[in-house]
This record gives C-alpha cells, sequence and structure tokens, in this order.
C-alpha cells in the first residue's frame, strides 16, 4: 500500500531553527497552492491504493479545516483509500477547538502535534509562538474533538537539559493522554538563524546529547511508551503507520512544494519553492533513477527497533560472500553492546543508535 504525503508550505512565523520550506500565508497563495495541489493529484493515473495521509509542513491547519477536508475527498476520489491514517501536523497557535472539531468530521484520526518543550523558557529560545498551557489545552481540546491517536513532538539539546527535565516531560505527556512520541535534537541548520556560534555555544555537547538521548529513552519505556525507530516512541498500536512506510523502504506519492516521492522504482522531488512548484511539470527532479534497494534497507531498517535480517540484506543485492563478512561485524557489535544480534536478525540498541551512522556505514562496505 502506498503512503500519500501532502506538504502544505505555509507558517505563521519562520521558526529560527527551520530549514522546512515554508512561507507567509496569503489568501492569493493559498489558491495558487490549492489549485497547483489538485493538478498534481489529478495527474496521478496509476490506480494507486493507499492507507495513510499525512499532511506536513509547514503548519497544516493553515489551510483551513474546510480546504483539508476538499483534498482529502479529492484524493478520495483519485486513489483507492483503504482504513486510511490521516495525520495533520499543527503548533497549539495554530488551532482551536472548532477546527479540531471539523478535522475530526473529516477524517482526521491523528494529530501530531508540535509542542517542542513543556519549559516556557525553552520554548522562547526555539523561537515559537505559543507557551506550555496552550500546548497542553491543544491536547486536551483534541481529546475532546474525539482524536485519541495524538503524538507530540519534543525537541532536545538545548544546554542544561536535565534527565530529570525530561522525565518530567514525558511523564507529563503520559498523563495528558498521548500516545505517541517523537523527539528530535536540535540541530544548527546552514542558512538558518540558528546557524551562529552564540547558538551553538547554547546547544548541549556531544557527550550531553548522548546523556539526554539515553535518558530520553528510559523515561519513554518507564512510561509505557515503546521504542520502535531512533527517534520515536508509542503506546502499543500506535506507532505511525505513514511514517513507517519511509523506514521500510515502502512507496508513497509526496504532493506540494519540496514533497519527495518513491514511486514506481523511482525516488523524486518536486520543486521547493511555490513558484517552482507551480511550473507544469511541478519542477520535478529525479533525485534517484534506480535507488540501491540492499542499501537502502540496511540504511532505513536499522533506524526501527526491529531492525534487518542479513538474509534478505544478501538477497536484495549484497550477497552471500557480504553476509558472512557481516554475521561477524555484528557479533563484535554485540561484544560491544551496540546491537542486539541473533544470527539473522540485526538491531540496534539505544547506545548503538547513538552512533547510527558510523555503525550502518560499517556495515553497508564491510
Ligand atoms: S512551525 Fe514548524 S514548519 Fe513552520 S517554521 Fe516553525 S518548525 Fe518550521
Amino acid at each position: 500500500m502506498t503512503g500519500i504525503y501532502i506538504h502544505v508550505p505555509f507558517c505563521e512565523r519562520k521558526c529560527p531553527y527551520c530549514a522546512f520550506y515554508s512561507v507567509p500565508k496569503s489568501g492569493q497563495l493559498v489558491d495558487k497552492y490549492l489549485d497547483t495541489l489538485v493538478r498534481e493529484m489529478a495527474s496521478v493515473k496509476d490506480n494507486v491504493q493507499a492507507d495513510t495521509i499525512y499532511f506536513g509542513g509547514g503548519t497544516p491547519p493553515l489551510l483551513g479545516a474546510e480546504n483539508i477536508a476538499k483534498v482529502i475527498s479529492f484524493i478520495d476520489k483519485q486513489i483507492d483509500l483503504t482504513s486510511p491514517e490521516i495525520t495533520v501536523e499543527c503548533n497549539p497557535n495554530s488551532i482551536t477547538p472548532d477546527a479540531l472539531k471539523a478535522l475530526r468530521s473529516a477524517g482526521v484520526n491523528r494529530l501530531s502535534v508540535g509542542v517542542q518543550s513543556l519549559d516556557d523558557g525553552e520554548l522562547r529560545f526555539l523561537g515559537r509562538l505559543h507557551n506550555v498551557l496552550q500546548a497542553e489545552q491543544t491536547i486536551e481540546n483534541a481529546l475532546s474533538a474525539g482524536f485519541e491517536n495524538i503524538s507530540a513532538d519534543l525537541m532536545m539539546g538545548i544546554k542544561g537539559q536535565t534527565a530529570a527535565a525530561v522525565e518530567k516531560a514525558v511523564s507529563r505527556l503520559e498523563a495528558l493522554g498521548v500516545k505517541h512520541i517523537s523527539v528530535y535534537m536540535i540541530k544548527t541548520e546552514p542558512g538558518t538563524p540558528f546557524d551562529s556560534d552564540a547558538v551553538r555555544a547554547s546547544l548541549s555537547d556531544e557527550d550531553e546529547l548522548s546523556e539526554l538521548y539515553l535518558s530520553v529513552v528510559k523515561s519513554c519505556e518507564d512510561h509505557g511508551f515503546t521504542q520502535y525507530e531512533i527517534s520515536n516512541f508509542s503506546r502499543p498500536g500506535f506507532e505511525s503507520r505513514h511514517n513507517l512506510k519511509y523506514w521500510l523502504c515502502e512507496e508513497y506519492l509526496g504532493f506540494g512544494p519540496s514533497a519527495h516521492s518513491y514511486f514506481g522504482g523511482v525516488r523524486y522531488r518536486n520543486a521547493d519553492t511555490l513558484d517552482g512548484y507551480s511550473s507544469p511539470d511541478f519542477g520535478r527532479v529525479v533525485t534517484d533513477p534506480s535507488p540501491d534497494r540492499a542499501e537502502e534497507y540496511v540504511m532505513l531498517g536499522l533506524r526501527l527497533n526491529r531492525g534487518i535480517s542479513l538474509v534478505k540484506a544478501a538477497s536484495l543485492g549484497f550477497g552471500e560472500e557480504w553476509r558472512e563478512d557481516a554475521v561477524s561485524l555484528a557479533q563484535r557489535l554485540g561484544s560491544n553492546e551496540l546491537c542486539v544480534f541473533d544470527g539473522d536478525r540485526l538491531s540496534l540498541t539505544p547506545k548503538g543508535m547513538l552512533v547510527s551512522n558510523s555503525v550502518i556505514g560499517k556495515l553497508i562496505y564491510v
């Protein structure tokens, strides 16, 4: 089954750490965006079967619940949908109780809330437009609107953040009834206002980050959120079905400016500005005409707690000789507590996830 991703490129104000494509909203730009989106979705000629829709951004609720409902019903006409998980990302300052009710009535059944922190000082540092009270109220309003499947994003890495603070935030999210937590380490992306020495000096160093990460994993597990991916934790049965498609190398169609797709064996992306996206071919560029299936399986699969099968990686293209070398490497990684290995399945431990890039590189080029 394919996943459908819709990139909504509007934000009220740019957060200083954010490198995603977004622009301030205006009526004219929303019309231009929706016209192109409908044209792009109508251009899908294949008989696509999908079971997830994910509205990301940007700040999707800025489109208005009515427009989101129209997009969902357009997708429903174009694409064969089977019990879809429909997620909308939102910010606490950008969604009212009525809008939440309208989204729920439109079939949206999962909400991803950009909580980011449960500390007002940290929210100010992050340049966010909401405070802790608004974040908590949004979750409560979402529950009242009938959302059962609510995810909260948290950002980690501000200097001074402690294991106790992490524990408190996770415990609060549990008490609020959240079912899924995504934790991101703050990055100083090139070209953003956060890309400065002053900001870097306010962030945790590598050792502090490692400690924080291990406290996140422990706190989440202690509060019943099982880790299923490097940055993602959920109550049983509340894993993000859409995001799992990325890590399991399944197909997805991305619509909207800067959206990526993996479809028909090809990886491609749309132009990353609204102007480029409005061109006849959506500014589409093929980024990988023939993805290396074995390499992608190892690279993406090791992000997941379920890990990978070395037999499968060998059969996807790495071959038997690679598998034999990979078995020796996995045994060494296991004795250093970086992975769990049963002779075929290999999965990283939280300690291994801290150095996942290096482990993955070693395994692919073993
Ligand atoms: S609201 Fe989200 S997408 Fe928009 S600028 Fe902030 S972090 Fe980026």
